[in-house]
């Protein structure tokens, strides 16, 4: 029997939040008590949880007396300046943001990938990026076998990656468009409805954002490999919710494509979309509110020597972000 837990969802008013509270309801997480906390602008808001109705309350250094595990998904500047505040109170921190995500001492993981890393915590287990999560789950169950060199992507992601305000930023425009109104861009820098923009996060030194970067950065940490090279190019589409990823994977060993989508069907938390006689591959449609990521047309890559090419498809609000956090709580029930 799994001792219940006493939770705080920091941001719970937020897309990630929101989910992360579907998520404990639909796994049936043993919760002891629930501490909804975001801004003061929430404050005394009411969310269902279990048939019981929550009220938000404002998170302040004091918020986290009792509490056994911290999930963070406010922002990396709410996590930098209170995630210590929950450390303080001995309860562990599972973050969201991308703060803490490259410090030593503090576990990246995948659970399906990297479980065992949750254990060497002191305070913080991190999150990592959404399209790092995706695209790891359809990578991992092939470079375990084949040992993956390099990998060049490229990202369609959703407009639920920038949070409730990407969303309201794309509905306005087509309305607008519709109604024959000029567009006003806000959230992004140029229009995002009917339009793809290819600029998420700072641009670094070497020309590539920051976004971009996660991919080599990251997953040399969790896939524990530190020679494996990562060229990304992240574009912001039209879509409200589920990521895209194009991949091109070098490998060391020749991989094959019949055992590809063998091991691919064979993963936890992945599944095979790859038909070609029916026409059956994943869209982004196919994986919104669901767990797994879907992974589809796997070939042999005609530029890389021993290389594949494949679809990745994964609800990056879900598995990218609410979902792989609470599976990481789970870790320690
Ligand atoms: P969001 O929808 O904009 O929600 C932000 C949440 O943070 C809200 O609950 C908000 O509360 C709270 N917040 C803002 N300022 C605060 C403050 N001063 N004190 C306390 N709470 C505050 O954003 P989101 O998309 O859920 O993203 C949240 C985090 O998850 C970010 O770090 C993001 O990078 C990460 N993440 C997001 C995704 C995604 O697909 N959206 C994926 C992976 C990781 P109020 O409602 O009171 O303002």
């Amino acid at each position: 029997m799994s001792q219940p837990k006493h939770l705080a969802i920091v941001g719970a008013t937020g897309a990630v939040g929101q989910e992360m509270l579907n998520c404990l309801e639909q796994r049936q997480f043993p919760v002891a008590s629930l501490k909804l906390l975001a801004s003061a602008r929430s404050k005394g808001k009411c969310i269902p949880f279990h048939g019981e109705q929550l009220v938000v309350e404002e998170l302040t250094p004091e918020s986290f007396e009792g509490v056994e595990i911290a999930l963070f998904s406010a922002g990396g500047g709410i996590s930098k300046d209170f995630a210590k505040y929950a450390v303080d109170a001995g309860a562990l921190v599972i973050d969201n943001s991308s703060t803490f995500r490259m410090d030593e001492g503090v576990p990246l993981v995948i659970p399906e990938i990297n479980a065992e890393a949750a254990k060497s915590h002191s305070g913080i287990i991190a999150n990592p990026n959404c399209t790092t999560i995706v695209t790891l789950m359809g990578l991992n169950p092939l470079h375990r076998k084949w040992t993956a060199q390099k990998i060049v992507a490229a990202s369609y992601q959703a407009v639920s990656g920038s949070g409730a305000a990407g969303i309201a930023e794309l509905d306005a425009q087509v309305k607008a468009i519709h109604s024959g109104s000029k567009v006003q861009p806000k959230v992004y820098p140029h229009q995002i409805a009917f339009n793809v923009i290819a600029d998420i996060g700072g641009v670094g030194e070497n020309g590539y954002t920051s976004e971009e970067m996660k991919m080599q950065n990251e997953g040399r940490k969790i896939l524990g490999h530190g020679e494996l090279a990562a060229s990304v190019t992240c574009v912001r589409v039209p879509v409200y919710k589920s990521h895209s990823i194009a991949a091109w994977v070098q490998f060391e060993e020749t991989p094959d494509v019949e055992e590809a989508r063998e091991l691919i069907e064979k993963a936890e938390g992945v599944q095979l979309v790859d038909d070609r006689q029916l026409g059956r591959y994943p869209t982004p449609l196919d994986s919104t509110d669901g767990d797994d990521c879907l992974v589809g047309r796997i070939r042999r890559d005609l530029v890389f020597e021993n290389g594949l090419s494949f679809w990745v498809v994964g609800d990056q609000v879900r598995k990218g972000a609410a979902l792989n956090a609470v599976q990481i709580a789970e870790l320690f029930v």
